[in-house]
């Protein structure tokens, strides 16, 4: 994805943010730095490394992205939503309880699908560890995965689709990276895969040009 700039493995994230951070600021730079992370993840691997973040006086945005399972590996529950592998009930371990517990004055829970306030919340995460006391900003991004729990991630289902006055500026398919989203070659213009497009609506808010809009059409025929 173009908006990552290193990978290595899971869990990894939290360690390396905080070596950048020791890294540029023996040299005397500024550098913001943003980690990611995935919510099973963090529960399975990223604790350690925050709380030796946190106690050795690291700066960074941290983005736990929280879709409440565990997709990358089969779709397990994770400590958060307080059931087992089994389907049995076991006791919900929050991800903001866990994320105090390792230190963090700065936690922002925000629904990223609400690009505007995930962008507000980004800059207030900015300013907080550039302040005098400031630290690591933790923002959890929660919204729920689309596969495992589709009628409560898309509880709103809005067909989209790309008028003329999109202008091929490929804004949509490098900076926000909706895999519905792709140039077709044959077509010679961006357009939108319908079979793997979820009917979000979230790139409504992303097209500079506002060439992405709801198909009304495809509304009304959805609505009969
Ligand atoms: S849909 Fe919008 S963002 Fe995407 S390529 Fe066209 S003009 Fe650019
Ligand atoms: S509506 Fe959602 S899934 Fe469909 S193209 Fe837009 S962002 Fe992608």
């Amino acid at each position: 994805m173009g908006a990552v700039d290193t990978v290595v493995d899971m869990g990894a994230a939290i360690t390396m943010a905080s070596g950048f951070y020791h890294a540029f600021e023996q040299d005397g730079l500024n550098q913001p730095i943003v980690a990611t992370i995935g919510d099973s993840t963090f529960y399975h691997s990223g604790t350690a490394g925050l709380i030796n973040a946190v106690y050795n006086g690291a700066r960074f945005i941290l983005v736990i992205l929280d879709n409440l399972i565990t997709a990358m590996t089969g779709m397990q529950p994770t400590p958060g939503i307080g059931i087992r592998a089994d389907g049995s009930r076991g006791k919900s371990i929050p991800l903001e309880r866990v994320v105090k517990g390792c230190g963090i004055d700065f936690i922002e829970t925000i629904d990223p699908y609400d690009t505007k306030a995930m962008t507000a919340v980004l800059k207030k995460a900015t300013k907080y560890v550039e302040s005098p006391d400031g630290g690591i900003a933790v923002i959890i991004a929660r919204h729920p995965c689309v596969i495992a729990y589709r009628g409560e991630a898309v509880s709103n289902p809005i067909p989209v689709i790309i008028t003329d006055d999109c202008t091929e500026c490929n804004f949509c398919l490098d900076r926000f990276e909706c895999p519905a989203l792709y140039h077709d070659e044959a077509l010679g213009r961006t357009t939108i895969n319908q079979a793997l497009c979820v009917q979000c609506g979230v790139c409504l808010q992303v097209c500079p040009k506002g060439a992405i809009v709801r198909n009304a059409e495809r509304g009304m025929r959805n609505a009969e």
